[in-house]
């Protein structure tokens, strides 16, 4: 009667949607305060005021038919421009409106993205720890996931197990930096050394393979990092981009993916994009949204409060023993279980109402992700319950 892979997929919630609803209801048992919630990526830090300011401008002046009313199919031509503008002027970049088709936030850009890609016998090869939605979204592309486990010791990419791991069949590679859920940065050593295995193996294999990069905390990082621009270490880049945390729209649902003319085949790829935009039901993205993004792209939300919160985690956790990956940017700490069963080691934090994640949906089992864009006075709170749970597993 219907679609028994999508009555799974609707039936079984994710882990850390289950989590967030034990907390809802935890916390109307005891007490929001009581409960210390680090399950959902859901930004902490408002907007900036010039989003609010332009919605208030646009209603107010735009003619509201035009406001509201459909754009072209791959976007509102002055807002491209303008992320055009932005890109060019930050990263020394010459990308043109043409570059861009307008979406309704990262997933959407990933979906399209894959389905423009994938023919019959595809890979799509992805880096554990990642995103647990690329299962989902590269499997409903056709292509095949291929996972390639990061380092344990600093979490970057294993450049000889990303080597072997590509064949005949590996159609594009998914980089996603700084990363859900590590918040690790992938170096620009890595980012060279990787692309160049790219170019060697597009030789040895006389096709294009493509490095898709799914960059929506891009701008969230902390100290003098950097994070390396990747259309300009290498051509078949597509670049799958959302507002929703650099402007903490999440709600909103709007971002763009970005396919520079140097792209192999580029008027073909682009065109599948808007084929694979129209398949998928997701042409003219939330129009009021792009009118927004005109005048607000380029700008962050005060992502001071995240690096204040990292710091206070990473110091503490550092002093009670715990084994962290270097969190250097997005709002994710990616921690070592103590134990070998990351869900024990959760359901052991449950006693002190910690809510924390098991990595095993990660596709990297043994560790927590915890999400800490949350308030600044929870993280502080809730610091004697993380002291309780290190020393119960002797840590201090
Ligand atoms: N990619 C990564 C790595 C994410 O963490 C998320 C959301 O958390 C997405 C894509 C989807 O983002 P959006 O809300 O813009 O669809």
């Amino acid at each position: 009667m219907v679609s028994k892979e999508m009555y799974e997929l609707g039936a079984k919630s994710s882990v850390i949607r289950e989590i967030f609803e034990f907390g809802k209801k935890r916390a109307a048992e005891i007490g929001k305060e009581n409960v210390y919630d680090f399950s959902l990526g859901n930004p902490s830090v408002p907007a900036p005021e010039k989003v609010n300011e332009t919605i208030r401008k646009l209603t107010l002046e735009m003619e509201p038919c035009a406001l509201h009313g459909y754009t072209s199919a791959v976007g509102d031509n002055e807002t491209r421009q303008a992320i055009a503008d932005d890109l060019n002027r930050r990263f020394g970049t010459s990308f043109s409106m043409n570059n861009f088709y307008m979406t309704a936030g990262a997933a959407a850009s990933l979906c399209i993205t894959f389905r423009a890609l994938a023919e019959k016998d595809d890979e799509i090869i992805i880096f554990a720890p990642y995103f647990p939605e690329y299962q989902v979204f590269i499997s409903a592309s056709g292509a095949k996931p291929v996972e390639v486990k990061c380092k344990e010791d600093d979490l970057q990419i294993d450049l000889e197990a990303f080597k072997n791991a590509i064949n005949e069949h590996t159609k594009a590679v998914v980089l996603n930096s700084p990363n859900n859920p590590s918040g690790v940065v992938t170096s620009e050593e890595t980012v060279k050394a990787m692309t160049d295995i790219l170019r060697e193996k597009q030789k040895e294999y006389g096709k294009s393979i493509f490095l898709v990069s799914d960059e929506p905390y891009r701008e969230l990082v902390y100290g003098d990092i950097k994070v390396p621009f990747l259309t300009k270490y290498y051509d078949n880049t597509i670049v799958c981009y959302s507002y929703s945390k650099s402007l903490s729209l999440p709600g909103d649902r709007i971002g763009y993916i970005l396919v520079p003319n140097e792209v192999e085949s580029f008027e073909l790829i682009f065109k599948s994009v808007c084929g694979a935009g129209r398949s998928l039901g997701y042409v003219c993205a939330p129009s009021l949204m792009q009118f927004v993004i005109k005048e607000c792209t380029g700008m962050t939300s005060d992502i001071s409060v995240y690096k204040k919160n990292r710091d206070i985690l990473v110091n503490a956790f550092t002093e009670y023993g715990f084994t962290l990956a270097k969190p250097d940017g997005a709002f994710y700490l990616f921690m070592k279980s103590p134990e070998e069963s990351a869900t024990a080691f959760c359901e052991k934090a449950k006693k002190y109402d910690l809510l924390l994640v098991p990595s095993d949906s990660f596709g990297f089992p043994g560790y927590v992700r915890l999400s800490y864009c949350v308030s600044t006075e929870m993280i502080e709170r809730s610091l004697p319950s993380f002291k309780k749970l290190a020393e119960e597993y002797n840590l201090i």
